[in-house]
């Protein structure tokens, strides 16, 4: 194994405080790894989380790797050495379980690259060694294009649901069970999905049936942790400034947004929504303050947090910065702007989403107009020079009009901002998402996308308002990947070994007969196998209720069961 390679890790290591260091004897050795950089994974909340949990189970000891940074690459390949964990640098082969955490489409190109690297097979018929696994949003969302890679998914929250996974393991590993039998065990978990399992008849991009072979179960339902309390509250367990946010201690105050806007996944993945308790926020809130002077409040809706006033008031009371992961701005008034000025907050952050009242009715935003250039003046008065505002084109029925929209709205805010304040657009395509209500609309032709796009920017032009997109043809990948099934594993594959364009030769119009689709009400999606408690036929409604520009007032946890959830 190269020495420059190792002392490299032990350098990041000696910047990094929390790290757990536990003996392997007599437990379960997973190696938690992020499918991107160190500095992408260690600011990546969900990553942080589990590798607290992992390490709380006393039977098993979690450690960490990483997508290698590309100018190792050939310290690698010079010196045949193999990917190796962080804190003790052990082989990753050496592990029971390779255990990804995954949290974004655009990195499964990396899967294959760190099994290869790891010197174990990628594809899961091929492999003996270790189990390689793989949890996080979006293989909750959908598992299917991993499938052929991982033995299996953990799928839904991991606060509850990792022990009996831990368990089980151990007691195969004892009873020296061969993997199948290993993974006949794990099928007896609820929440834990085995592809194998599972033979799959197609039609062109559409699936004709779906068996269950072996007595597997024919639902996955997914974990929910109901009471999060019960739980450690995540928090950036393993502090280190070398990440993407640098001096950002990152700490979860809720899960789950009420709002049910129709294009967010993760708005619908983690219903309902859960508070934490304000105790509990408050004292992870303070340890952060304590080691990095700088907190980071995440969560799906964290501004509708009950207690987040409380909350920014200590930071302030502390001398220490807060920031939140998203604000909603009809919850914007005055004292909460001003309170959000002395926790150190310099950019607000609004989204929008679309440009017209008429497109924010069609995906259930729940704002208009009026209330945005409200809430623009509140900021301005509040003495905010900085205004980030997000919006998303190709949203479905959405027009060219409404596309000039986002434009037309933001001359508006210019003109009601601060003069000389700085206002950064960001425009992203839309990407059909499944366990959305929009997970049967298709992507919109990468053309219209680019073509909108240009017409936001050239009618911005002179405003000085600065302009970030995404290009239709980078979302024009994950929306592929969004909605895939297994049969996306052969370009995963090729993409991870010679780029996405060349995986694509010979697949361009299945892929793009997958993308451009809209899927039929009684097609079996790749990932109906997954249940995680909205009824598919809830979704349906409020698809339809969206086409026809109908809005839903958002949860009432405790006096509505309407989606099946609560
Ligand atoms: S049942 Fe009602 S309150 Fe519960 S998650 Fe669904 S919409 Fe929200």
């Amino acid at each position: 194994m190269s020495w420059n390679l190792k002392k490299k890790a032990r350098e990041l290591l000696s910047k990094e405080s929390g790290t757990v260091y536990k003996e392997h004897g007599g437990r379960l050795r997973v190696c938690l790894v992020y499918p991107n950089r160190y500095g992408l994974g260690m600011a990546n909340l969900g990553f942080q989380a589990v590798y607290g949990l992992l390490n709380n189970i006393d039977n098993c000891v979690c450690e960490r790797a990483f997508l290698p940074e590309k100018e190792d690459l050939p310290e690698y390949e010079r010196t045949g050495s193999q990917l190796f964990s962080f804190e003790t640098q052990t082989p990753l082969r050496e592990f029971d379980l390779i255990a990804f955490s995954a949290p974004f489409e655009d990195d499964y190109f990396n899967i294959p690259v760190i099994l290869k690297l790891a010197g174990v097979q990628v594809r899961s018929l091929d492999r003996s060694g270790p189990l390689v696994a793989a949890g996080g949003v979006a293989v909750g969302l959908n598992p299917e294009p991993l499938a052929l890679f991982m033995d299996f998914f953990l799928v839904g929250d991991a606060e509850g649901a990792a022990q009996p996974v831990i368990d089980r393991l151990m007691d195969c590993r004892a009873k020296g069970l061969g993997k199948h039998e290993t993974l006949k065990t794990l099928d007896s978990i609820d929440w834990v999905f085995v592809p194998s399992f599972y033979e799959f008849e197609y039609d062109g991009i559409h699936i004709k049936s779906v068996k269950a072979l072996d007595g597997a179960k024919k639902t996955v339902k997914a974990s929910k942790a109901r009471d999060l309390d019960q739980f450690p509250v995540p928090q950036s367990f393993v502090y280190t400034p070398c990440t993407e946010l640098p001096d950002t201690y990152c700490v979860e105050a809720e899960r789950g947004c009420p709002r049910g806007c129709r294009f967010c996944a993760a708005g619908f993945l983690y219903l309902p929504p859960r508070m934490r308790e304000e105790k509990k926020v408050a004292e992870a809130v303070n340890a952060g303050l304590k080691r990095a002077g700088k907190v980071g409040l995440v969560g799906t809706a964290v501004s509708e947090y009950p207690a987040i006033k409380e909350i920014l008031k200590r930071g302030i009371d502390e001398g220490g910065t807060i920031t939140l992961s998203s604000l909603r701005l009809d919850e914007l008034d005055n004292e909460f702007l001003a309170l959000l000025k002395e926790a150190g907050y310099r950019t607000i952050t609004l989204a929008p989403e679309a440009g017209t009242d008429r497109m924010r009715d069609i995906v259930n935003k729940g704002i208009t107009e009026d209330e945005i250039m409200e809430s623009v003046r509140l900021i301005a008065e509040a003495g905010f020079t900085r205004l980030k505002l997000y919006f998303l084109v190709g949203l479905p029925e959405e027009t060219d009009e409404d596309a000039l929209g986002i434009a037309v709205l933001t001359k508006k805010i210019r003109e009601a901002f601060r003069k000389g304040g700085e206002i950064i657009l960001s425009v992203n395509p839309f990407v059909p998402k499944p366990f959305t209500p929009f997970q049967w609309h298709r992507f919109e032709d990468a053309g219209v996308v680019d073509r909108r796009l240009k017409m936001i920017k050239r009618e911005l032009a002179k405003t000085g308002v600065k302009v970030t997109d995404m290009s239709a043809k980078e979302a024009f990948m994950q929306a592929f990947l969004a909605r895939a099934d297994r049969r996306a594993a052969e370009i995963i594959e090729k993409a991870s070994e010679s780029g996405w364009k060349r995986a694509m030769k010979g697949m361009e119009s299945f892929i793009e007969e997958s993308v451009y689709s809209v899927r039929g009400r009684d097609e079996i999606l790749p990932w109906d196998i997954i249940d995680h408690g909205v009824k598919k036929g809830y979704f349906w409604k409020e698809f339809q209720k969206g086409l026809e520009g109908k809005q839903t007032p958002p949860c009432d946890v405790g006096n509505c069961v309407r989606c099946g959830v609560c």
